[in-house]
């Protein structure tokens, strides 16, 4: 399945898990709850809490040792974490983004998950310059594919990015299903940029085409969304998934979707922001004929349950975008360029030199053939400590490579003399074929410096204080 090379998230495992040693662990764990005669209870809840401690102590120490540069996920601050373990979350949270009658879908609750929602679509409208914020999605697929069911029906058509130039890979299998035509932005290989005249000629030869939608996770520029817009015809909906870049959408280093014709931005939570795996849909006008459709198909049509516990920490998460994102964003893209302009020093081969690499968190290099980057991520590269994913690099003819993100990093506290340190690290085991295990330990050297417990940008440096004891009071209550 070709979502191996793409973006899962989920990165190299240190050892695959027979289905065997499942069924060992799970019949070990009802032999502890289920008990032998004369053991006592407590102990067998000891036993049962002991074996899940030790998992724990295996993520948490590979986190320490490990170099995320996995471009799709981050690490949340501890309030970001701990405030999804109310008891307010289990309560179900239907209401949409428009004035609605409250109905079948209503509850009777405490106005607390309202609270709530005001708060965190306040902050979210405020960060995207949107009128509305969708929080319910319950991850970037979804909220994709919402937006492709509310503004496409059968016989229409949509446009987005072709898997070799980003595109993400949750609309196509859909939209085939629904019945509703796939075409592929055009672009210029050479500047990875969308070639706004041939869009135009495409969107005219077929005027079936609702959506454009720039759905881009292997992303190194921003695009012309205005001339995009001033390309497509009245009507067409243009939608930005900003899974990717919304930190730095939100943080002020790229421009607002928004503001430059874009009917709507969406993404999920958990890339450059660092929040919980969520998502959200904002548009730019609260009257959007589309608004009604796209909503209903997050909301009850293809979720129930929006994890209504995570409404506070996505609050959070955004919260600290708010305050801090500013210098997160900076300090990304001067992380992003110093670790491009490392490798490339150190003769590695980065994608995109004429214009300076990367104006993302990303940053390509390319190293040939799909087994070559499969291996290099999943083989030397793991057992070096550095955790990557491999993908079919855009723009490089088809040839493979890694996509560096350097998002979680920056929130560890990493500058660009500590990027250069990891430029050459990566270049010694994809250039120079050192031992992996010995480039292992100079990355855990380097990450030493840089605990887990204090991340940057974050509100880890109040997580004892009177303010923050008084919530956790309540929500562990
Ligand atoms: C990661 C990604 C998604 C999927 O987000 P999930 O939260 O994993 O569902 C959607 N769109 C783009 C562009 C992405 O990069």
């Amino acid at each position: 399945m070709r979502v191996a090379e793409q973006d899962r998230g989920a990165g190299p495992k240190p050892e695959a898990v027979g289905l065997e040693a499942v069924e060992a662990e799970v019949e070990a764990i009802v032999e502890d709850v289920a008990g032998a005669e004369g053991v006592w209870a407590g102990d067998r809840v000891a036993q049962v809490l002991e074996r899940l401690a030790s998992d724990f102590v295996l993520d948490n120490t590979y986190r320490e040792q490990h170099l995320s540069l996995t471009a799709s996920e981050n690490y949340p601050s501890k309030l970001v974490r701990m405030l999804g373990a109310g008891l307010q979350g289990g309560f179900y949270e239907f209401a949409p983004p428009y004035p609605a009658e409250a109905g079948e879908w209503a509850f009777p609750d405490s106005g607390a998950n309202a609270s709530l929602v005001g708060k965190l679509t306040g902050i979210g409208r405020q960060l995207f310059e949107a009128a509305t914020f969708d929080w319910r999605p319950n991850g970037g697929s979804v909220a994709e594919q919402a937006v492709l069911l509310g503004t496409c029906g059968r016989g229409d058509g949509f446009v987005h990015f072709a898997h070799k130039d980003g595109g993400h890979f949750a609309l196509e299998s859909l939209a085939g299903a629904a019945g509703v035509n796939t075409y592929h932005l055009p672009m210029v290989d050479r500047t990875l940029l969308i070639d706004v005249d041939r869009l135009a000629t495409l969107c005219a030869e077929h005027p079936e085409i609702k959506l454009v939608i720039l759905d881009q996770s292997f992303k190194l520029r921003w695009q012309p969304l205005a001339q995009i817009r001033a390309a497509l015809p009245e009507g067409v909906f243009l939608a930005y998934d900003a899974s990717h870049d919304g930190a730095l959408i939100a943080g002020g280093v790229l421009p607002q979707p928004t503001l430059l014709g874009a009917d709507a931005v969406h993404g999920n939570t958990h890339k450059t922001i660092a929040g919980p795996q969520k998502a959200y849909i904002a548009f730019r006008d609260a009257e959007h004929p589309k608004l009604r459709a796209v909503s209903d198909w997050v909301c009850p049509q293809m979720q129930s349950n929006s994890h209504a516990e995570l409404i506070a920490p996505m609050y959070v998460a955004l919260s600290e975008v708010a305050l801090y994102g500013h210098a997160y964003a900076r300090q990304i893209l001067a992380n992003a360029q110093a670790l491009a302009h490392g490798l490339h020093e150190e003769g590695v081969r980065v994608s995109g030199e004429s214009f300076g690499f990367t104006e993302t968190h990303q940053v390509h290099v390319v190293t040939g053939s799909a087994a070559d980057a499969l291996r290099l991520s999943l083989g030397e590269l793991a057992q070096a400590g550095v955790r990557t994913t491999n993908i079919e690099v855009p723009g490089a003819n088809g040839l493979h490579g890694l996509r560096l993100g350097v998002q979680a990093m920056t929130r560890r506290g990493l500058r660009e003399p500590q990027m250069r340190e990891v430029a050459r690290l990566v270049a010694k085991v994809v250039l120079r074929r050192a031992e992996p295990a010995a480039v292992r330990a100079e990355v855990a050297d380097l990450l030493q410096h840089h605990p887990l417990d204090q991340l940057a940008y974050s509100f880890d440096s109040y997580v004892d204080s009177p303010a923050a004891a008084r919530l956790l009071g309540e929500v562990f209550r």
